[in-house]
């Protein structure tokens, strides 16, 4: 066992504080990673607080790793001291079922071992990034292409490829009109990957604020969604909305400006229900869908993209005294675009 630090929050109702524990002893197939620096997604926030219930405490978020291997276990072949690596969503699958065998394993049917709130095959809980370092099977440790930054491409491990996966799947590509719904950590990486891979891409936000920043980003348009004439204007627009929004929402107005035959996907979770009207999937023919983050072997093929296109998050860095501020930031849509925890600052 290795004595690891970190910050947690003690329970749903507290801040996240300083927390030391254990890690386990590195096995053969293990690779033990000095984490460098770890990205805030919104859903550390969601689970801090507990809201969508089942939490475990105490709990030590972040599944947007970047960092420098340490050590290697006996076994390992794909990594050696001093590799850039990245760990997101999760560490372990069932490795057996018919989604991890197809290379699906974010589907896992028995469940994935999440990084983080989750428990892993000794029953033991996981901790995540917000801490100095952590020690996981290699076959769920990625490659951090060396061109690209370990601060700015740690959000690519769950923002990146939560974007990645349904854009891919869903085609964006040359001739297709992409919305990206929410300018936050998950929409920006959205912008960037769409317009990579030749999207023509939109931005539909809450206000006209982020509008000049979108442009830089790589969008094509942008429209705010308090605008009135908004709706109107892009009525069958789109052949792909992938909404980013990670609060409870009515879908109606953004159906109404996908094409026919197409869709929109959801992957902001909110802790409630949202609604929508009947006809607005009726009529055209039109469906929503949604998509959970996106399997090792695709999130390694998203991260190489990225080290094609040189394309990192835009971020803000923080030491780890400022993540309880950082999540009121980003309650308020103020973050340009991801804030970042430089673990260093974990020794001061
Ligand atoms: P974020 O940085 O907070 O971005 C969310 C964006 O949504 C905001 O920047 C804002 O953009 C927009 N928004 C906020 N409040 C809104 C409201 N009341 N109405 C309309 N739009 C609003 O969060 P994130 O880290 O990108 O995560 C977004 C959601 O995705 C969270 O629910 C998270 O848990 C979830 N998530 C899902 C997956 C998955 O696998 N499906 C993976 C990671 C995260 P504007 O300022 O442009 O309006
Ligand atoms: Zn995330
Ligand atoms: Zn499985």
């Amino acid at each position: 066992m290795s004595q690891a630090s970190g910050y947690a929050a003690q329970s749903a109702k507290t801040p996240l504080g300083p927390f030391s524990f254990d890690r386990r002893e590195p096995g053969p197939n293990d690779v033990v990673i000095d984490i460098k620096f770890c990205g805030i997604c919104h859903s550390d926030l969601h689970q801090a607080r507990d809201e969508w219930g089942g939490g475990i405490f105490p709990m030590v978020p972040g599944h947007e790793i970047a960092g420098v291997v340490r050590a290697v276990g006996s076994a390992v072949t794909h990594f050696k001291v001093g590799d850039h690596v990245g760990v997101g969503c999760f560490v372990d699958s069932c490795r057996t079922c018919i989604e991890c065998t197809a290379g699906d394993d974010n589907y896992c049917q028995k469940g994935i071992t999440l990084t983080y709130n989750g428990l892993d095959k000794q029953g033991q809980p996981t901790y995540g990034g917000y801490s100095d370092h952590i020690v996981v099977d290699e076959n769920y440790v990625l490659s951090i292409p060396e061109n690209l930054p370990l601060d700015a491409a740690s959000p690519l491990l769950c923002a990146g490829i939560t974007l990645y996966s349904p854009l891919k799947h869903w085609g964006a590509g040359p001739g297709k009109r992409v919305a990206i719904v929410g300018l936050g950590g998950l929409g920006h990486m959205g912008v960037k990957l769409a317009h990579a891979m030749g999207a023509h891409v939109t931005v539909l936000s809450q206000t006209m604020k982020k509008a000049d920043d979108a442009k830089k980003l790589g969008a094509d348009e942008f429209y705010a969604m308090n605008d009135p004439e908004t709706v109107k204007k892009l009525a069958n627009s789109f052949d792909l909305i992938i909404s980013t929004v990670g609060v409870s929402m009515d879908f109606t107005p953004y159906l109404a400006m996908l094409k026919k035959d197409s869709t929109m996907v959801l992957v902001g979770a909110p802790e409630g229900n949202s609604q929508l009207n009947s006809f607005g999937l009726i009529v055209n023919r039109k469906s929503l869908a949604g998509s959970m983050i996106g399997s090792i072997e695709e999130t390694q093929e998203m991260l190489d993209f990225c080290g094609r296109h040189n394309i990192v998050s835009d971020i803000e860095v923080i030491k780890a005294d400022y993540i309880n501020e950082a999540y009121e930031r980003m309650l308020k849509s103020d973050v340009r675009y991801r804030f970042v925890i430089d673990l260093a600052s974990l020794k001061n």
